[in-house]
């Protein structure tokens, strides 16, 4: 269920029933290398034996905490690093224990399973919210809301005429968005002005939550989950700062939560999220100021008005990742090559473009994404409190 897409080849699915046997798993991500584990879907009983196993083994875990039978009180109880997305946060302040779903709710029926969502900050009980959030920090355990993810939820059209997609889309990417039961987060069938009602006080509740959690003392990451959705990479984390934004917080906020708060979940706030002497040197440079106006960091720029005339400014100069600086604008233009090839190959002649059969896409694909990636984001170190095994 859920996120059974995600496993990939060198992190093959794995069908775990018994506590030894997730123990095992544990071992062996940690034998394989792996600082950390990112879980979804699990029964409770095999999450609390998982959680055991990876603090044994010194590893941080984040939870996809989904509409599941675990939620918030397991990551309370079990120690987890990051809540990622938000399902599990209103579930466990839900108080008949049960969300108010039709008796028809298919949760494997995505266009179901994302309208109900649209429906469940609002069956939380203020109160119990409060103490689950009171309770996380105390338990010291971070959120990553991933609040762009779900912004087509609230206004589809907004999602899919992103002025980006001229010239960053990948068709591959392009033919996924497309309403298709057959992909992950493509549920845009009959999406109706009722469900976006729904989805925008669903926001108003879940960014209070965001706001309320900072304020009790708990730590707010950054995250996108591009890639679905009418997401790309970079952009969405754009967005992601963007939405923060709206939920309240300062800007200098939204950057802490993007840059210190990222190391501080990965565990590495001694080498990584501040400017420091023996810090790594992950740094951009932009044109413009980012806590004026978070859109300079994107590479269509803004605008502005310089002697009476509209002039072009803005986007990412360089990104200097690990001391290595990458010019963006050449980067930038690089993946517009990119896309604009693979769109002619689309429509060209021998049209032997074939579309991935499952949710993943092609690894070269991913590679080239994943390049998007890396100058945008180093702001953040998203990639990996995000992307730790199994979860792409
Ligand atoms: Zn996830």
């Amino acid at each position: 269920m859920g996120h059974g897409y995600f496993p990939t080849a060198d992190s093959p699915a794995a069908n775990l029933n018994t506590d030894e046997q997730v123990s095992q798993r544990v071992r062996d991500l940690k034998a394989a290398g792996y600082d950390g584990i990112k879980l979804y879907t699990m029964d409770r009983d095999l999450m609390a034996a998982m959680m055991d196993e990876a603090k044994k083994q010194g590893m941080r875990v984040m939870h996809h905490v989904g509409v599941e039978e675990t939620n918030a009180w397991d990551d309370i109880k079990g120690g987890t690093t990051s809540i990622e997305h938000w399902y599990g946060i209103p579930d466990a302040a839900i108080e008949s224990g049960r969300q108010n779903f039709p008796a028809g709710y298919n949760y494997n029926n995505e266009v179901d399973r994302f309208r109900y969502a649209g429906r469940l900050w609002r069956e939380a009980d203020p109160a119990k919210l409060d103490k689950v959030l009171d309770a996380m920090v105390a338990a010291n355990v971070a959120w990553d809301p991933t609040l762009v993810i779900y912004e087509a939820s609230r206004d589809l059209q907004r999602a899919q005429t992103n002025p980006a997609f001229a010239e960053y889309l990948h068709p591959v990417l392009e033919e996924y968005f497309k309403p298709n039961p057959a992909n992950h987060g493509s549920y845009f069938i009959g999406w109706s002005s009722t469900d976006e009602t729904f989805w925008k006080e669903n926001y108003r509740i879940w960014m209070k939550a965001v706001y309320d959690f900072e304020m009790k003392g708990g730590v707010v990451g950054t995250g996108e989950d591009a890639g679905f959705i009418y997401q790309m990479y970079g952009f969405g984390l754009i967005r992601e700062l963007e939405l923060h934004q709206e939920a309240g917080f300062h800007p200098l906020k939204v950057i802490q939560h993007a840059t210190a708060n990222g190391a501080k979940i990965l565990g590495k706030e001694d080498s990584l999220g501040r400017i420091r002497v023996g810090y790594k040197a992950d740094l951009i440079v932009v044109n413009g100021n980012p806590l004026e106006n978070f859109k300079v960091l994107s590479p269509l720029g803004v605008e502005e008005i310089r002697d009476g005339k509209a002039v072009k400014t803005g986007g990412i100069e360089w990104t200097i990742a690990n001391g290595v600086p990458y010019h963006a604008p050449t980067l930038a233009s690089e993946i517009k090559t990119m896309v604009a090839a693979a769109r002619k190959v689309r429509t060209g002649s021998d049209s032997d473009w074939v579309l991935p059969t499952s949710a993943c896409l092609p690894e070269t694909v991913r590679l080239h994404l994943t390049h998007a990636t890396v100058w945008l984001h180093t702001l953040v170190r998203n990639d990996e409190t995000r992307h730790f095994p199994s979860h792409s």
